[in-house]
């Protein structure tokens, strides 16, 4: 059967289910929930650092407050590791997932293909997210990211595509059957706006400003189709503040990816001389909000968003996503990557803020793969791509990009990334994870399930 999801369908087989649920197993079923009590948290802030392993943690950390010093997120209280592995379309492993599979663990708590988004490795099928459930559930839902809105990451909440290079309308060789025309539900911006989160933030206006060709918005722009809907669009720093909690919020910052904080010369085959990063870079237009401050944002719009809902106890799920952190990995461009890591690191803080004033909190925050940076010593001579920068702390770090030749776009590695947490169920991350087991612990943390 084909998974019904999206606006109505999706609440009308969800009620079906329900129904059927009671059918089943009445007449204990409907109290189930009320005699096991409030679930264990009120609200979900997950934060992924793209592509951020631990060695582009460790650079981060000795760059800016030392090799002694502890970021915001070296202070959450639970930590592992959490393993990242994809599959293929006959479920065996792939060991290097890519951002779409990687998300769509834990999004689903199922491992698909690289390039798959949030729909079975078998039948290609659409997988339930975090973000439906919790909505439907009565919850609060967001989603912050640097990269597009319609990017790999947030699109493993929001939409369900064959491949993730179907972001607008116009992109959709890829999806033959998720087309409208194909019986599908469109793209990914097309989907995210009916799957109708109350708060999306990123970069991506040029995917929302693509025609929509087939459907109920035929002939209309996905951003005329999410204004359609109620939503408020507001492009800069100053029309995010004046954005209100009555209705949902998509927030459209840059035309593809937000510009990054820091700039630098990239690693060079032979390495660099001793550098500093640039910490402004010059093309980041001045209303361009941080990730921080989107972030916090979304805390405050979801907040009043969940006080005004009605659903007693409940209160939201907002996922943030580093996302550039990743893509200046794979330009093997160090300081774009540190300006990135620390700009994530500061959306941390503010998730932590926001749990410390709103108990019943559970903050997490990991990363969907490795990256290629290695810390090498600083006269090593590394085959590959190579940069050294003196950090704040006087210290001289050489950083090596060798996953990829010169030239070429460096890749992402197999190996496990960290993940700690604060909050309500946070000790279930301890030891070894598995990649979808995200899924499972924010589900019982919300009472999902
Ligand atoms: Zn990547």
């Amino acid at each position: 059967m084909r998974f019904a999801y999206g606006r109505l369908p999706w609440r009308r087989g969800a009620v079906l289910g329900s129904a059927l649920l009671v059918l089943v197993t009445a007449p204990a079923a409907s109290t189930a929930t009320e005699r096991s009590g409030p679930a264990p948290a009120r609200s979900v802030i997950l934060l992924i650092g793209d592509g951020m392993g631990d060695a582009e943690i460790t650079a981060a950390r000795n760059y800016s407050v030392g090799a002694a010093g502890r970021l915001a997120m070296d202070t959450l209280d639970a930590s592992g590791r959490r393993t990242t592995y994809a599959v293929d379309e006959r479920g065996r492993p792939v060991y290097v997932t890519d951002s779409a599979a990687g998300a769509t663990a834990w999004a689903t708590g199922r491992r698909t293909v690289n390039g798959r988004v949030s729909k079975s490795h078998d039948t290609d099928r659409p997988m339930p997210t975090l973000l439906e459930l919790a909505r439907d559930r009565g919850y609060a839902t967001g989603s912050v990211t640097t990269a597009s809105v319609a990017d790999a990451t947030p699109a493993a909440l929001t939409a369900h595509v064959t491949d993730r290079s179907c972001k607008g309308p116009a992109d959709m060789a890829a999806c033959p059957a998720d087309t409208r025309a194909g019986g599908g539900e469109g793209s990914i911006a097309e989907q995210t706006v009916a799957a109708r989160p109350d708060v999306l933030l990123g970069g991506g206006a040029d995917h929302f400003a693509q025609t929509v060709t087939d459907g109920p918005f035929r002939g209309r722009t996905v951003t005329q189709q999410a204004r359609a809907a109620g939503y408020q669009v507001v492009r800069d720093r100053t029309q995010l503040a004046a954005a209100r909690p009555g209705r949902p919020v998509l927030g459209l910052f840059a035309p593809e990816y937000v510009p990054v904080e820091w700039t630098g010369p990239p690693a060079a085959p032979g390495g660099t001389a001793p550098q500093r990063c640039a910490t402004r870079n010059p093309g980041r237009p001045a209303g361009t909000p941080d990730l921080a401050e989107s972030t916090r944002a979304a805390l405050d719009l979801l907040t009043a968003r969940a006080h005004h809902r009605g659903a007693p106890g409940r209160g939201f799920f907002l996922q943030v996503e580093g996302a550039s952190i990743d893509d200046r990995a794979h330009e093997a461009d160090p300081c774009g990557q540190l300006g990135e890591t620390l700009a994530f690191d500061r959306a941390v803080a503010a998730a932590l803020d926001h749990a410390e004033r709103h108990p019943r909190t559970l903050v997490i925050v990991t990363a969907d793969h490795g990256h290629a940076t290695q810390i090498l010593p600083h006269d090593a001579r590394p085959a590959g791509l190579s940069a050294t920068l003196v950090t704040d702390e006087g210290g001289v770090m050489q950083l090596g990009y060798g996953t990829a030749l010169p030239g070429e776009t460096q890749e992402h590695t197999g190996v496990p990334v960290p993940v700690a947490a604060r909050g309500p169920l946070a000790d279930r991350v301890r030891g070894v994870q598995d990649n979808t087991s995200l899924f499972g612990t924010v589900t019982a943390a919300l009472g999902l399930r």
